[in-house]
């Protein structure tokens, strides 16, 4: 499919293809005709880089009109810098349509100089959602005329603690308009948004980047610390034909969960940093050749095992980063097969899960450890499958046949099943003869985003700059001086990431230490965001300036430090 036959006009046909856009991306395919032609409300499951921004911003720009300078459309989105791309995005695409004003407005900037901007008059305003309610209160927006709103990064606002203020902003809208969010996953919280404030959506979905679109159902359970051993022997006993590996975060959890595995009877073996190479290919031939059913690895150990038929992956412990989540699961359905990934989390552990899910573009769903009788019943069930399969046929049964018959010739068929069940139960029964429940009430933990102290963080900076998780924890940890688990969750995308910060002091000392420095040639931008104005504007707190915010480029030189995002010598040795 070329633009030209997804309905849009000449002029903006015209400033796409001087842009150099030869062929619509996925979901702009799919976004960009229903959207110029139909009235309907909309949902775009897509990432980043995907070409969202043209998705919703083309056929936006079509539904325009011109001549009436006011507010038609409103797009809200996480941050300053977003704002500021979509806004020079859009300004591209309209290089046609003469007269056309897209003004944005964002925290932590001189709202003075918006005003301004704002009163000389916008046919699109691009906003953070904090900044808009300001605003609104000030009555120097009106939102009467706006028939088109877009959330774009639906789940990061969400996230940051905007859901308030997002409700706010769409009670004052007119109630005819349409709503197009987008997001990189449907977490119940937008999921919420689309309930109470879209009429039947349409839903588009476009490959999400990472390997959660294989065929990984991934799950966890909230569990205390000290019952994840038993919950995991639990989970092996439930899944009778398991195959599969246990991360744990130390060598020292890896051996010791192998050896209790080992003692309490299951093949069981730990593949960990203080093997020698030879002790660990032993190991790992062990595990190939199935005579290990469980392998308890470390994840610098498990680098690159490549094992066909791994039906489960579990995580005793939570990696630091998304990519090392991802990168565990991944050893799980391989050559087209299924695997489960299964997460046993504590308390805290849990609240790091919806972050999880955004950056996987997945959904982690909660599960229960099965109760003792469920694994009984299916332990018996796998049994009565061994049984059916067995061949009957082995010589020394032939041999012994008669006389066993004999002796069992008052016992009827029911009776004899039976007592065999009972005797493979009776094996069972001391393991699983109480009713534990390990499983805790999730609505302890999870809570909503914007009740907790973490904060999350956005920065200008991302794969493109030479950026991973490890770098940027570096950087962070370099710049502050802080720990590196004070920083967790990041989410680097291609042109920005996300992360959190384990408090909001702590947040605003990274925003502090990294505001203006440079990576790469690139200065460093970098702002904290949450529900109150105080939070929100932290990171330009200094910097309310008639220059609408950002003290002026110091340029290479000129104090800003200096990275090289290639040097690989900031990565820890893990
Ligand atoms: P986005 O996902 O909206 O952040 O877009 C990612 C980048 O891709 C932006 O720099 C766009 O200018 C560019 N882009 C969007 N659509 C296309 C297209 N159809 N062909 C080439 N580049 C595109």
């Amino acid at each position: 499919m070329e633009f030209k036959d997804l309905g849009m006009n000449a002029s903006l046909l015209d400033a796409i293809s001087s842009l150099g856009f030869i062929k619509p991306t996925e979901i702009q395919e799919k976004a960009i005709p229903v959207l110029i032609e139909k009235k309907t409300d909309f949902i775009g499951l897509a990432q980043t880089g995907t070409g969202k921004t043209a998705a919703f911003g083309l056929p936006l720009l079509e539904r325009i009109d011109v001549a009436n300078i006011k507010p038609q459309g409103l797009i809200i989105c996480p941050t300053r810098e977003l704002c500021l791309q979509i806004t020079t995005e859009l300004e591209k695409y309209a290089k046609n349509m003469r007269g056309l004003r897209v003004v944005a407005v964002y925290g932590g900037a001189d709202i003075q100089r918006q005003m301004r901007s704002l009163q000389k008059g916008a046919h699109i305003v691009v906003a953070t959602p904090g900044r808009i309610i300001d605003h609104l209160q000030r009555k120097t927006i009106n939102l009467n005329n706006v028939s088109i709103v877009v959330l774009d990064e639906a789940d990061e606002m969400l996230k940051m603690g905007f859901q308030e203020d997002i409700d706010k902003i769409l009670n004052h809208v007119p109630a005819e308009r349409n709503t197009w969010l987008f997001s990189a996953t449907m977490l119940p919280e937008v999921a919420n948004i689309a309930k109470n404030y879209m009429k039947d959506p349409l839903r588009v979905t476009v490959g999400t980047k990472n390997s959660g679109a294989r065929n990984i159902e991934h799950q966890y359970c909230l569990l205390k610390e000290r019952d994840k051993y038993m919950a995991l022997r639990t989970l092996i006993d439930a899944f009778p034909e398991m195959f599969g590996i246990v991360f744990c975060r130390t060598r020292r959890d890896a051996k010791e969960v192998a050896s209790d595995l080992l003692r309490d009877g299951y093949d069981a073996d730990a593949l960990h940093g203080d093997l020698s190479q030879g002790q660990r290919d032993v190991v790992m031939n062990k595990f190939r050749d199935k005579h290990l059913q469980v392998l308890v690895a470390t994840d610098v150990a498990a680098r690159g095992i490549d094992v066909s038929d791994v039906t489960h992956v579990f995580h005793y412990h939570l990696p630091d980063d998304i990519e090392m989540y991802t990168h565990r699961s991944g050893r799980t359905a391989r050559a087209g097969k299924s695997g489960m990934s299964i997460i046993l989390a504590n308390m805290k552990e849990a609240r790091r899960i919806r972050y999880m899910e955004t950056s996987l573009g997945a959904k982690i769903e909660l599960i229960k450890v099965p109760s003792s009788q469920e694994v009984r019943r299916r332990k018996l069930a796998h049994f009565v499958e061994q049984i059916k399969e067995t061949p009957q046929d082995s010589e020394f049964v032939q041999l012994v046949l008669p006389e066993v018959m004999e002796s069992l010739a008052n016992v009827s068929k029911e009776d004899v099943v039976k007592r065999l069940l009972a005797l493979e139960c009776e094996q069972l029964l001391g393991r699983y003869k109480k009713d534990v429940d390990f499983n805790i009430d999730p609505s302890d933990s999870r809570g909503s985003f914007s009740n907790r102290n973490e904060a999350r963080l956005f920065i200008n900076l991302g794969t493109m700059d030479g950026l991973d998780s490890e770098l940027l924890t570096t950087l962070v940890v370099n710049e502050t001086g802080l720990t590196r688990s004070s920083v967790f969750d990041l989410n680097v995308k291609d042109k920005f990431s996300f992360f959190n910060a384990t408090d909001v002091p702590v947040a605003q000392q990274i925003v502090k230490a990294l505001l203006d420095t440079q990576f790469n040639g690139r200065r460093v931008r970098i702002e904290l965001a949450g529900s109150s104005p105080e939070k929100r504007n932290s990171g330009y707190g200094d910097r309310r300036g008639g220059n609408g915010g950002g003290r002026e480029y110091r340029g290479g030189n000129g104090g800003g430090r200096s990275y090289n995002g290639g040097g690989r010598d900031f990565r820890r040795q893990r």
